[in-house]
């Protein structure tokens, strides 16, 4: 979560969950080497690190008030965008 990212395509994230309950991409228990989901692994990663992300994606994690503080950041009426 955050007003300013790097992202290219985007001027703020908010990740109001982090983590998944998995599917043929990411099945819990599976080699590392075996998973495909960006997600996951973006995950595995960041946990801890950055507190966008769930710490273990496994368990699906509910970040309540983020809406609520993206939803108050000023929007792009009336500035003047490259
Ligand atoms: S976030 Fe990853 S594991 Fe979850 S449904 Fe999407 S691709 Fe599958």
């Amino acid at each position: 979560m955050s007003m300013h990212t790097l992202i290219q395509w985007t001027d703020s994230t908010v990740n109001p969950v982090g983590g998944c309950g998995g599917c043929e991409l990411w099945v819990p228990g599976a080699p590392i080497e075996e998973q495909t989901c960006y997600a996951g692994h973006s995950t595995q990663w960041r946990k801890g690190k950055n507190r966008a992300f769930a710490m273990d994606f496994n368990v699906p994690e509910l970040f309540p008030g983020r809406m609520a503080e993206a939803a108050a950041w000023s929007d792009l009426l009336g500035k003047e965008r490259a």
